[in-house]
């Protein structure tokens, strides 16, 4: 497990994560990616972003108890 990710990497833990950008056009803040999805550039600072993991949270759709 990496401690950040960029744009172009895989998801390897869904849940929920900080995104920093080029804080000249915003200011940091929180998505939920879901596993084995690729993380986005960003429509305004392309592959600027980091990802950094804040809580992990299995997606419903491969969670035991409710996937079929
Ligand atoms: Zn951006």
């Amino acid at each position: 497990m990496a401690d950040e990710y960029k744009p172009g990497d895989t998801v390897e833990r869904s849940g929920i994560y900080r995104v920093v950008h080029d804080h000249n056009h915003t200011q940091p803040h929180e998505v939920t990616c879901v596993y084995g999805k690729k993380f986005p550039p960003c429509n305004h600072c392309g592959h600027h972003p980091r990802f950094v993991p804040v809580r992990f949270a299995q997606h419903i759709e491969q969670n035991e108890h409710f996937k079929r």
